[in-house]
Protein backbone atom coordinates (compact mmCIF):
# COMPACT_ATOMS: atom_id res chain seq x y z
CA UNK A 1 0.00 0.00 0.00
CA UNK A 2 1.07 3.60 -0.69
CA UNK A 3 -0.27 6.34 1.19
CA UNK A 4 -0.67 9.79 -0.43
CA UNK A 5 2.50 11.29 2.06
CA UNK A 6 4.51 8.59 0.28
CA UNK A 7 3.56 9.40 -3.02
CA UNK A 8 4.27 13.13 -2.87
CA UNK A 9 7.54 12.11 -1.31
CA UNK A 10 8.32 9.86 -4.15
CA UNK A 11 7.40 12.40 -6.90
CA UNK A 12 9.39 15.22 -4.77
CA UNK A 13 12.57 12.77 -4.86
CA UNK A 14 11.96 11.46 -8.81
CA UNK A 15 11.60 15.56 -9.72
CA UNK A 16 14.91 16.28 -7.74
CA UNK A 17 16.29 13.54 -9.53
CA UNK A 18 15.19 14.04 -12.65
CA UNK A 19 16.66 17.77 -12.47
CA UNK A 20 19.99 16.12 -11.13
CA UNK A 21 20.64 14.12 -14.13
CA UNK A 22 18.69 16.80 -16.78
CA UNK A 23 21.87 16.93 -19.06
CA UNK A 24 20.52 14.24 -21.69
CA UNK A 25 20.28 15.90 -24.81
CA UNK A 26 17.10 17.67 -25.47
CA UNK A 27 14.34 15.74 -27.50
CA UNK A 28 13.04 17.44 -30.56
CA UNK A 29 9.35 18.26 -30.81
CA UNK A 30 9.17 20.41 -33.64
CA UNK A 31 11.58 21.67 -36.11
CA UNK A 32 11.32 24.31 -38.76
CA UNK A 33 13.36 24.05 -42.11
CA UNK A 34 14.42 27.03 -44.07
CA UNK A 35 10.54 28.28 -43.72
CA UNK A 36 9.24 30.67 -45.99
CA UNK A 37 5.73 32.57 -45.83
CA UNK A 38 4.66 35.17 -48.49
CA UNK A 39 1.06 36.46 -48.15
CA UNK A 40 -0.22 37.97 -51.75
CA UNK A 41 -2.47 41.03 -51.17
CA UNK A 42 -3.21 41.56 -54.93
CA UNK A 43 -0.19 43.81 -56.16
CA UNK A 44 1.32 43.76 -52.89
CA UNK A 45 3.55 40.38 -51.66
CA UNK A 46 4.07 40.19 -47.70
CA UNK A 47 7.11 38.14 -47.16
CA UNK A 48 5.91 37.49 -43.37
CA UNK A 49 8.86 34.99 -42.69
CA UNK A 50 12.24 34.50 -44.54
CA UNK A 51 14.23 31.15 -44.17
CA UNK A 52 12.90 30.88 -40.53
CA UNK A 53 14.67 27.25 -39.07
CA UNK A 54 14.31 26.59 -35.32
CA UNK A 55 13.70 23.54 -33.19
CA UNK A 56 11.52 23.30 -30.23
CA UNK A 57 12.19 20.68 -27.36
CA UNK A 58 9.70 18.58 -26.13
CA UNK A 59 8.55 20.10 -22.50
CA UNK A 60 10.11 23.77 -22.78
CA UNK A 61 8.55 27.01 -22.33
CA UNK A 62 9.47 28.68 -25.38
CA UNK A 63 8.61 32.57 -25.75
CA UNK A 64 8.68 34.36 -29.47
CA UNK A 65 9.38 38.24 -28.58
CA UNK A 66 9.25 40.85 -31.41
CA UNK A 67 7.51 44.11 -32.64
CA UNK A 68 4.43 43.96 -34.50
CA UNK A 69 4.27 42.58 -37.68
CA UNK A 70 7.76 40.90 -37.48
CA UNK A 71 5.72 37.74 -37.99
CA UNK A 72 5.08 35.95 -34.60
CA UNK A 73 1.60 34.86 -34.80
CA UNK A 74 2.28 33.36 -38.79
CA UNK A 75 4.33 30.65 -36.97
CA UNK A 76 2.46 30.06 -34.74
CA UNK A 77 -0.23 29.27 -37.33
CA UNK A 78 1.90 27.60 -39.12
CA UNK A 79 3.12 25.04 -36.50
CA UNK A 80 -0.59 24.38 -35.40
CA UNK A 81 -1.53 23.13 -38.48
CA UNK A 82 -3.62 26.55 -39.28
CA UNK A 83 -1.73 27.70 -42.10
CA UNK A 84 0.44 26.12 -44.82
CA UNK A 85 3.85 27.39 -45.84
CA UNK A 86 5.15 29.01 -49.08
CA UNK A 87 8.29 26.87 -49.07
CA UNK A 88 10.31 25.07 -46.38
CA UNK A 89 9.44 21.80 -44.25
CA UNK A 90 8.03 21.98 -40.85
CA UNK A 91 7.89 18.20 -38.78
CA UNK A 92 6.13 17.20 -35.53
CA UNK A 93 7.91 14.69 -33.76
CA UNK A 94 8.99 12.18 -36.95
CA UNK A 95 5.83 12.95 -38.58
CA UNK A 96 6.07 16.09 -41.32
CA UNK A 97 2.99 18.48 -41.14
CA UNK A 98 3.92 20.75 -44.28
CA UNK A 99 3.28 16.61 -46.04
CA UNK A 100 0.01 16.44 -44.40
CA UNK A 101 -3.52 16.00 -46.11
CA UNK A 102 -6.41 17.81 -44.90
CA UNK A 103 -7.65 15.17 -42.64
CA UNK A 104 -4.13 15.05 -41.26
CA UNK A 105 -3.92 18.08 -40.83
CA UNK A 106 -7.37 18.64 -38.95
CA UNK A 107 -6.40 15.21 -36.81
CA UNK A 108 -3.42 16.85 -35.45
CA UNK A 109 -5.22 20.44 -34.53
CA UNK A 110 -7.48 18.70 -32.68
CA UNK A 111 -5.48 15.73 -30.87
CA UNK A 112 -2.25 17.80 -30.37
CA UNK A 113 -2.49 21.16 -30.08
CA UNK A 114 -4.20 23.45 -27.74
CA UNK A 115 -4.58 27.48 -29.08
CA UNK A 116 -4.78 30.42 -26.68
CA UNK A 117 -5.63 33.80 -27.80
CA UNK A 118 -5.03 37.27 -27.27
CA UNK A 119 -8.89 38.06 -27.02
CA UNK A 120 -9.74 34.55 -25.73
CA UNK A 121 -12.33 33.78 -28.50
CA UNK A 122 -15.13 32.16 -26.19
CA UNK A 123 -18.55 31.02 -27.40
CA UNK A 124 -20.52 34.28 -25.47
CA UNK A 125 -23.95 32.43 -25.20
CA UNK A 126 -22.10 28.84 -23.79
CA UNK A 127 -21.37 29.10 -19.96
CA UNK A 128 -17.67 28.75 -19.09
CA UNK A 129 -18.12 24.52 -18.44
CA UNK A 130 -20.02 24.32 -21.84
CA UNK A 131 -16.98 26.29 -23.37
CA UNK A 132 -14.89 23.82 -22.18
CA UNK A 133 -17.32 20.78 -22.74
CA UNK A 134 -16.95 22.07 -27.01
CA UNK A 135 -13.41 21.38 -27.10
CA UNK A 136 -13.20 17.96 -25.27
CA UNK A 137 -16.01 16.56 -27.63
CA UNK A 138 -13.98 16.85 -30.43
CA UNK A 139 -10.93 15.80 -29.07
CA UNK A 140 -9.89 11.59 -28.91
CA UNK A 141 -8.65 11.46 -24.88
CA UNK A 142 -9.87 14.50 -23.30
CA UNK A 143 -9.41 15.57 -20.02
CA UNK A 144 -12.01 15.85 -17.13
CA UNK A 145 -13.96 19.21 -18.01
CA UNK A 146 -14.33 20.10 -13.85
CA UNK A 147 -10.67 19.28 -14.15
CA UNK A 148 -9.55 21.44 -16.93
CA UNK A 149 -11.43 24.33 -14.68
CA UNK A 150 -9.92 23.23 -11.35
CA UNK A 151 -6.69 23.54 -13.49
CA UNK A 152 -7.14 27.02 -13.48
CA UNK A 153 -9.23 27.76 -10.76
CA UNK A 154 -12.38 28.96 -12.34
CA UNK A 155 -14.60 25.38 -11.34
CA UNK A 156 -16.61 27.67 -8.91
CA UNK A 157 -17.42 29.69 -11.90
CA UNK A 158 -18.32 27.16 -14.17
CA UNK A 159 -22.07 28.02 -14.82
CA UNK A 160 -21.07 31.61 -15.82
CA UNK A 161 -21.26 33.26 -18.91
CA UNK A 162 -18.43 35.28 -20.46
CA UNK A 163 -20.12 38.86 -20.40
CA UNK A 164 -20.12 37.86 -16.38
CA UNK A 165 -16.49 37.17 -16.48
CA UNK A 166 -13.29 39.56 -16.26
CA UNK A 167 -11.04 38.99 -19.10
CA UNK A 168 -8.72 37.12 -16.63
CA UNK A 169 -10.88 35.14 -15.49
CA UNK A 170 -12.26 34.67 -19.47
CA UNK A 171 -8.67 33.82 -20.09
CA UNK A 172 -8.48 31.11 -17.36
CA UNK A 173 -11.71 29.67 -19.19
CA UNK A 174 -9.97 29.54 -22.80
CA UNK A 175 -6.98 28.35 -20.96
CA UNK A 176 -9.07 25.02 -19.76
CA UNK A 177 -10.38 24.99 -23.42
CA UNK A 178 -7.48 24.45 -24.47
CA UNK A 179 -5.92 22.10 -22.11
CA UNK A 180 -9.33 20.08 -22.08
CA UNK A 181 -7.70 18.26 -25.18
CA UNK A 182 -4.81 16.73 -23.37
CA UNK A 183 -2.73 19.04 -26.11
CA UNK A 184 1.18 18.29 -26.38
CA UNK A 185 1.49 21.40 -27.68
CA UNK A 186 0.46 24.56 -26.30
CA UNK A 187 0.13 27.54 -28.35
CA UNK A 188 -0.99 30.90 -27.20
CA UNK A 189 -0.59 34.23 -29.50
CA UNK A 190 -0.55 37.18 -26.81
CA UNK A 191 -2.18 35.57 -23.75
CA UNK A 192 -1.61 38.33 -21.74
CA UNK A 193 -2.02 41.09 -24.31
CA UNK A 194 -5.66 42.41 -23.24
CA UNK A 195 -5.04 41.58 -19.21
CA UNK A 196 -3.70 44.09 -16.50
CA UNK A 197 -0.52 43.75 -14.86
CA UNK A 198 -1.24 41.52 -12.01
CA UNK A 199 -4.22 39.62 -13.97
CA UNK A 200 -1.42 39.18 -16.82
CA UNK A 201 1.13 37.60 -14.16
CA UNK A 202 -1.05 35.46 -12.81
CA UNK A 203 -2.35 34.02 -16.43
CA UNK A 204 1.99 33.53 -16.79
CA UNK A 205 1.85 31.58 -13.73
CA UNK A 206 -0.96 28.85 -15.29
CA UNK A 207 1.05 28.52 -17.82
CA UNK A 208 4.32 28.08 -16.51
CA UNK A 209 2.84 25.31 -13.97
CA UNK A 210 1.28 23.60 -17.07
CA UNK A 211 4.73 22.80 -18.70
CA UNK A 212 6.55 22.58 -15.03
CA UNK A 213 3.76 20.31 -13.45
CA UNK A 214 2.15 18.61 -16.37
CA UNK A 215 4.72 18.63 -18.86
CA UNK A 216 3.74 20.09 -21.35
CA UNK A 217 5.74 21.93 -24.42
CA UNK A 218 4.51 25.87 -24.25
CA UNK A 219 5.00 28.28 -27.11
CA UNK A 220 4.46 32.06 -26.65
CA UNK A 221 4.42 34.55 -28.77
CA UNK A 222 4.16 38.63 -27.46
CA UNK A 223 5.78 41.39 -28.36
CA UNK A 224 6.55 42.15 -24.87
CA UNK A 225 10.18 41.55 -23.95
CA UNK A 226 9.84 41.53 -20.60
CA UNK A 227 7.76 38.48 -20.57
CA UNK A 228 10.62 36.25 -22.33
CA UNK A 229 12.00 36.74 -18.86
CA UNK A 230 9.73 33.04 -17.75
CA UNK A 231 10.96 31.43 -20.62
CA UNK A 232 13.47 28.29 -21.01
CA UNK A 233 14.65 29.39 -24.31
CA UNK A 234 13.87 32.65 -26.25
CA UNK A 235 13.69 33.67 -29.57
CA UNK A 236 13.40 36.70 -31.21
CA UNK A 237 12.16 38.19 -34.68
CA UNK A 238 12.60 41.06 -36.69
CA UNK A 239 10.94 41.56 -39.65
CA UNK A 240 10.06 37.59 -40.35
CA UNK A 241 13.59 36.66 -39.77
CA UNK A 242 15.37 34.75 -36.22
CA UNK A 243 17.63 37.56 -35.02
CA UNK A 244 18.75 35.73 -31.82
CA UNK A 245 18.20 32.62 -29.43
CA UNK A 246 19.11 31.92 -26.13
CA UNK A 247 18.97 30.06 -23.34
CA UNK A 248 17.55 31.39 -20.04
CA UNK A 249 19.66 29.53 -17.38
CA UNK A 250 17.46 30.92 -15.00
CA UNK A 251 13.91 31.56 -15.98
CA UNK A 252 12.40 33.90 -13.72
CA UNK A 253 9.10 33.19 -11.82
CA UNK A 254 6.09 35.14 -13.21
CA UNK A 255 5.72 37.07 -9.76
CA UNK A 256 8.77 38.38 -10.21
CA UNK A 257 8.70 39.85 -13.91
CA UNK A 258 8.08 43.48 -13.78
CA UNK A 259 6.82 45.44 -17.08
P1 LIG B 1 2.99 39.55 -35.57
O1 LIG B 1 2.17 38.46 -35.01
O2 LIG B 1 4.44 39.46 -35.18
O3 LIG B 1 2.44 40.91 -35.26
P2 LIG B 1 2.12 38.53 -38.14
O4 LIG B 1 2.70 37.17 -38.20
O5 LIG B 1 0.69 38.63 -37.81
O6 LIG B 1 3.00 39.44 -37.17
O7 LIG B 1 2.33 39.26 -39.52
C1 LIG B 1 3.56 39.30 -40.22
C2 LIG B 1 3.37 40.08 -41.51
O8 LIG B 1 2.53 39.35 -42.38
C3 LIG B 1 2.72 41.44 -41.32
O9 LIG B 1 3.28 42.32 -42.25
C4 LIG B 1 1.26 41.17 -41.64
O10 LIG B 1 0.63 42.31 -42.12
C5 LIG B 1 1.37 40.11 -42.72
N1 LIG B 1 0.21 39.19 -42.70
C6 LIG B 1 -0.13 38.34 -41.72
N2 LIG B 1 -1.22 37.63 -42.04
C7 LIG B 1 -1.59 38.05 -43.27
C8 LIG B 1 -2.65 37.69 -44.16
N3 LIG B 1 -3.53 36.75 -43.85
N4 LIG B 1 -2.70 38.34 -45.34
C9 LIG B 1 -1.79 39.28 -45.68
N5 LIG B 1 -0.78 39.66 -44.89
C10 LIG B 1 -0.67 39.06 -43.70
MG1 LIG C 1 0.45 38.57 -33.86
Amino acid sequence: MCSTAALGRATRFLKLTMTVTSDQPRRILLRLQNVDKTFQMGEVKVEALRDVSLEVFAGEFLVMVGPSGSGKTTILNLVGGLDSVTSGRVWFEDREITAFSAAELTRYRRDTVGFVFQFYNLVPNLTALENVMVSTELSREPMDVIEALRLVDMNDRKDHFPSQLSGGEQQRVAIARAMAKNPTLLLCDEPTGALDFATGKRVLRILVDLKQQLGRTVILITHNAAIAQVADRVVRLRSGQIVELHDNPQPLPPEDVVW
